[in-house]
């Protein structure tokens, strides 16, 4: 069956193309898959205009949109095996993490289903006695998501679930690495009673199939999630139509432990902060900063365990974390670490391939790694290197911990390590980030926004601000009196 879903019919790509998945554990082969090209584009665009302009959907009641998106929700749990299998071959991904975020993914439609019903007009008082004015909430109109390889189907449903809520159409772009779960939802969709035409899904690579999205007349809006130089690219292209824009970029994200800090948790969660999913994570706590007086002892404990971290492949039950996505991202993150040494940082674990376990043999892994002293120009400081790769810098006071984690073109996420809770609100009032953890790491919840401070991105996901983008607030104000006013007679 073809693998691209436009208009409600799947269609190959017109001109033939298709794409290979391997999985990156062990380079086994998952499927063979459309591969779009930018005619197949312009005519997804055309169905969601199509079903935008003339279809039911985005004059369907919200309460109504609300209900299928919590039947998905169900869909979604009744397939949830299938969907966590597919999505670990697809990532290499350990399937017991997969599994994880398909709860995550259910709950992320259940929370927009019941928002959707939630969000009526609003009256505006005008202090006008011969006036009645209200707000009303709209759909933008034909959304393009384009989404990334690390967490394929719950960064779609951070898009999907709103963009529908709020009664638009879509054309969905999945990172051209991972296709099956985005293939898989676009079934449940349907299952689910959404109307023809009103999600529509390319697969392809981004030049192609991806970038006439930003550029096209007939396209209202573009979220994007991905890294920072795409975003760049998108949002100069979206210019050229003054499309609206919501960006999900990247981070480097500070993990901040004072020398009060609970120290088994704190080193417990530094691992996990950094080295869950093998770093591909875009809140990934990279950047360790750690109190001087704490430095020595906390780092050689984080170390000690590092280096006991077990690698695998997806159903590997005893793995700990997997393998990098491809070879290309392999290649990059050697590169960071080798730059981080020649610029002075110290190697304390890890900075090379598995050797010696021929079931490693075959797929991209890279060994969890430490790298201390080091230093805010450092480009392994200061740019993603989205792998397993832990950066230590010392910091001496609050003051200096806070002009650490600063110190970055990123916003995204982080977290503060105390058990002064008045100093831990100090020091959060004073990160510029998205997303700040007192004490913990990496928890969210589609009650609350995700999104990134500077070039991290703008915009947020989740939360009633995550519909909001989906939105476009349109004031009525009806006079209730007529009459001539005069001013120009
Ligand atoms: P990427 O930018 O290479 O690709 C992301 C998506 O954009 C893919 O679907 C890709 O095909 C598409 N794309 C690439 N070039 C394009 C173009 N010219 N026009 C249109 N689409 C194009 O990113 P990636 O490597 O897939 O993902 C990793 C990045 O995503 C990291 O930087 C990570 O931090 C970021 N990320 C951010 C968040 C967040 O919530 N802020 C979440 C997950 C991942």
């Amino acid at each position: 069956m073809p693998d691209l879903f436009i208009g409600g019919a799947w269609t190959a790509a017109l001109d033939e193309g298709t794409r290979e998945i391997r999985c990156p554990a062990d380079g086994s082969p998952v499927a063979v898959v459309d591969e779009a090209g930018g005619k197949d584009t312009a005519l997804a665009i055309a169905a969601a205009r199509h079903a935008f302009d003339e279809g039911s959907w985005p004059g369907t009641p919200a309460a109504e949109r609300g209900d299928l998106l919590l039947r998905v929700a169900d869909l979604l749990v009744r397939d949830k095996a299938l969907l966590a299998r597919a999505e670990s071959l697809d990532t290499g991904k350990r399937l017991v993490e997969s599994e994880y975020d398909m709860d995550d993914i259910a709950n992320c439609f259940r929370y927009f289903g019941h928002l959707a019903a939630q969000v009526g007009d609003r009256v505006v008082d005008t202090g006008n006695p011969d006036a009645e004015s209200r707000v009303v909430y709209e759909p933008v109109g034909v959304c393009a998501l384009i989404t990334p390889w690390n967490y394929p189907l719950l960064q779609t449903a951070w898009k999907v679930a709103p963009a529908l809520a709020a009664g638009n159409t879509f054309v969905l772009k999945p990172s051209e690495l991972t296709p099956h779960s985005a293939i898989h939802l676009m079934r449940l969709l349907s299952e689910a009673g959404l109307p023809a035409g009103v999600a529509n899904l390319i697969l392809g690579s981004g030049p192609e199939a991806g970038a006439p999205l930003a550029d096209h007349p007939d396209v209202d809006m573009v979220s994007f999630t991905g890294g920072l130089q795409t975003g760049r690219r998108l949002m100069a292209t979206a210019a050229g139509t003054v499309k609206k824009v919501a960006l999900e970029l990247g981070g480097k994200n500070p993990n901040i432990v004072f020398a009060d800090a609970d120290f088994e948790t704190a080193v417990d969660m530094a691992l996990t902060a950094v080295f869950l999913h093998s770093g591909q994570v875009c809140s990934a706590g990279a950047r360790l900063l750690v109190e001087d007086s704490l430095h020595d002892r906390f780092v050689d404990e984080v170390v000690r365990r590092a280096r006991l971290i077990r690698l695998g492949g997806p159903f590997d039950e005893q793995a700990q974390t997997g393998p990098l996505i491809s070879a290309q991202h392999l290649a990059k993150v050697e590169a960071y670490v080798a730059a981080g040494l020649a610029e002075g940082a110290v190697l304390r674990c890890g900075g090379a391939r598995p050797s010696g376990d021929p079931a490693l043999a075959d797929g991209y892994f890279y060994l969890p790694t430490v790298l201390d002293e080091c230093g805010a120009g450092m480009s392994v400081v200061r740019e993603e290197s989205f792998g397993p790769v832990l950066t230590v810098e010392r910091f001496t006071d609050e003051d200096d911990a806070v002009r650490l984690a600063n110190d970055t073109i990123y916003g995204l996420a982080g977290a503060v390590w105390t058990s002064d809770q008045e100093r831990a609100q100090r020091v959060v009032s004073r990160l510029r980030i998205g997303t700040v953890w007192i004490n913990d790491y990496h928890p969210y919840v589609p009650q609350a926004e995700w999104g990134g401070f500077k070039q991290s991105g703008f915009g947020r996901e989740l939360g009633p601000t995550g519909l909001a983008e989906y939105q476009e607030p349109k004031h009525i104000w009806r006079n209730t009196s007529p009459a001539p006013q005069g001013w120009f007679s």
